[in-house]
């Protein structure tokens, strides 16, 4: 096990916050230091580390909570700057939520599609974004085993957005990015591709 990338004293403190059932605070872009967190760049974990499970089931119960419920959540949502995230398989059967431990979209797709996305850390903001319509994305299991698969279509999507969050990047910037690269070609079926 690398030693060097296990979650801190400090990291367990704030997961062990009340019990591991309930949703943990959501750091918001509205707070100054909550936003300087937010943008920081996430570091590894150590898939076999055996305190992620707590990781884990906090962003579970955090992005289940009934009173804002969310269909992905990142580490760094909940002040833990780590790379990991939990997603919701829409493209699955029974749409269950997976973790993704160190991942890495290794490949986006050249076809992009638009669509409105929201995020748990920005008040009442929900705006269309350009994203790649699939992906291939590589990750970690608690075994340390290491996976890789590709994804289309909503699920992409979600996976897009909670990534970007562990590179400190959040939805609204990838709009700015996006503002700069004026032109697309649409095709018919409202698939869009860059002309650059
Ligand atoms: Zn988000």
């Amino acid at each position: 096990m690398d030693s060097y990338n296990i979650l801190t004293e400090k990291e367990l403190a704030l997961l062990s916050e009340g019990t591991s059932q309930l949703p943990l605070r959501v750091l918001q872009t509205t707070d100054e230091i909550d936003n300087q967190i937010l943008h920081q760049v996430c570091t590894p974990v150590e898939p076999r580390d055996p305190n992620l499970k707590l990781l884990i089931s906090r962003l579970y119960a955090t992005v289940r909570d009934e009173e804002k419920p969310g269909v992905g959540i990142a580490a760094p949502q909940i002040g833990v700057n780590r790379r990991v995230f939990l997603a919701q398989r829409l493209d699955k059967k029974d749409q269950p939520f997976e973790f993704f431990i160190n991942p890495e979209i290794v490949w986006y797709s050249k076809v992009k599609r638009i669509g409105e996305e929201g995020c748990l850390s920005i008040p009442e903001r929900y705006e269309e974004v350009v994203r790649s319509l699939a992906i291939q994305i590589t990750y970690y299991d608690l075994e340390g085993q290491h996976f890789q698969e590709i994804v289309e279509g909503y699920t992409a999507v979600i996976l897009q957005h909670e990534y970007d969050h562990l590179n400190g990047v959040l939805f609204p910037e990838r709009i700015d990015e996006q503002m700069q690269q004026e032109f697309f070609d649409a095709s018919p079926n409202g698939e869009l591709v860059y002309k650059k």
